[in-house]
């Protein structure tokens, strides 16, 4: 059984990540998509209860994607799962930069785990979690940016 970890924010959850997921499916026997609440990163737009749902409508239908959270560090979070595989996209030379260097200290901390790179679809390079927040702030329509079955209230 090989199973991958794919970790993030998803604050929200993006069609960049969805097709991520999905490019993986063929590839593993399972996908962990879960939530890192370790990150000093930023204060989440959203709360962890609602990314969950939203990883939820994007992946309920899904039998080999399986929906968690964990706040601990990502290499602890694999051990305690039994996963060795760690899966993130790439966007361009600034994820690779960004990746490349958390794929390093990941090794560093528990050298049976690879990380697995997927790169974005051309249609797709461009999404962001930061811009869906940045439009949703200025009232606009994300519909083209986030899986199909989710839904963002307007505030
Ligand atoms: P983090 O906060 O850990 O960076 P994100 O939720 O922003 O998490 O992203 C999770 C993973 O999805 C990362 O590997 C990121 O590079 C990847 N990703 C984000 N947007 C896209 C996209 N549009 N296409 C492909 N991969 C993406």
């Amino acid at each position: 059984m090989i199973t991958a970890l794919f970790p993030g924010s998803f604050d929200p959850v993006t069609k960049g990540h969805e097709s991520i997921v999905k490019k993986a499916l063929p590839m593993f026997d399972k996908i962990i998509v879960a939530i890192g609440e370790n990150t000093m990163k930023k204060n989440s737009m959203f709360s962890l209860e609602q990314r969950l749902q939203w990883l939820k409508d994007t992946f309920g239908n899904y039998d080999k994607v399986l929906i968690d959270s964990y706040s601990c560090l990502t290499t602890d979070y694999c051990k305690a799962k039994n996963v060795k595989y760690i899966l993130r996209g790439l966007r361009d030379t600034a994820d690779f930069q960004y990746e490349k260097n958390i794929a390093d200290v990941n090794t560093m901390l528990d050298s049976e785990i690879e990380t697995v790179f997927l790169l974005a679809d051309k249609q797709e390079t461009n999404i962001s979690s930061s811009v869906v927040r940045e439009m949703l702030l200025f009232g606009k329509d994300v519909k083209e940016f986030i899986p199909k079955g989710v839904i963002i209230p307007h505030k």
